[in-house]
């Protein structure tokens, strides 16, 4: 099983941190040649829509949701969970959930935390989720990460997480072991830099995969910002090292990124969030009280 998902936050989060580097009609021009190579394909993706979008740029979520695609939730703001606090993050959910459903008059029944930030430190997010309406989440990136990761999770296969609000059908990151390292190769940074046979040959390898990409991905001029722009937007002191680390990261591999997706759309099986739960038989995957 190989699920396909992005996460959509270019138009919003571009234009409000980084405003002059935002490119509306170019994202406009990558999701209509995306969502025309899944319809080629019969592919149905699961897309994270950040709730502002569904606000201010609602008719991008009304056109994935016409082409057949499952809807998400991404968070309203698109701020990392870990830097909030347990009101925030259920204000931030709930705002969310409540715009994208609006916006599609159907239920949101997914979710992705911006930049996979849950952890140890913030677990209790899942009961938010699930006193929300959620019951299938793929937020959790089983390893060292910076601005999130959750290297102490039990399980990289979809899992069942207790909390005590509900259950949530839990969709791991899948990682690799590489010179001693866990790292991801199905998406972001990962996906880019991989070649294409390295990921193809670790995807046929498990019966579980998840790839994960953003509009960004596909972008690509290089992505320049400012001191402050950084500074606002990573909530970090943009040192010579931190914005080296994040340049290479955002840079990584742009230029070859849409060809090898398009090939690797080709050569596997994809299907979405909401297919992957309906076929998954629960009861034989493993479970995990967080809370
Ligand atoms: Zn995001």
């Amino acid at each position: 099983m190989n699920i396909l998902s992005f996460d959509i936050e270019e138009w919003y989060v571009m234009q409000k941190n980084f405003p002059a580097t935002a490119n509306l009609a170019q994202y406009d021009k990558i999701l209509a040649e995306l969502l025309d190579a899944l319809a080629e394909l019969e592919i149905k993706a699961t897309f994270f829509c950040v709730g502002q979008m569904a606000k201010e740029h609602s008719h991008i979520i009304k056109k994935i949701k016409e082409s057949g695609h499952e809807i998400g939730c991404h968070s309203h703001n698109h701020i990392w969970l870990n830097k909030l606090t347990r009101s925030e993050v259920e204000e931030d959910t709930r705002a969310a959930i409540d715009a994208l459903q609006q916006c599609i008059g159907e239920k949101i029944t997914s979710y992705r935390a911006p930049a996979f930030s849950i952890g140890e430190s913030n677990k209790w997010v899942f009961e938010l989720l699930a006193k929300n309406g959620i019951t299938k989440d793929s937020s959790i990136f089983p390893a060292a990460r910076d601005f999130g990761g959750f290297p102490h999770f039990c399980s990289q296969i979809p899992t069942i997480i207790e909390s005590s609000a509900g259950q949530i059908k839990e969709f791991p990151i899948v990682m690799t072991s590489l010179m001693g390292r866990q790292l991801a190769f199905s998406g972001g940074g990962y996906f880019r830099f991989f070649p294409k046979s390295f990921i193809l040959n670790q995807a046929l390898r498990r019966s579980y995969n998840i790839f994960y990409f953003h509009i960004l991905d596909f972008v690509k001029e290089r992505l320049n910002i400012s001191d402050a722009e950084y500074e606002s937007y990573f909530r970090e002191k943009p040192t010579l090292f931190a914005r080296t680390k994040r340049n290479i990261k955002s840079n990584l591999g742009k230029g070859g990124a849409w060809k090898k997706f398009l090939s690797l759309l080709s050569a596997l099986q994809f299907c979405s969030l909401e297919e992957a739960a309906r076929t998954i038989n629960w009861d034989k995957t493993p479970k995990v009280t967080l809370i």
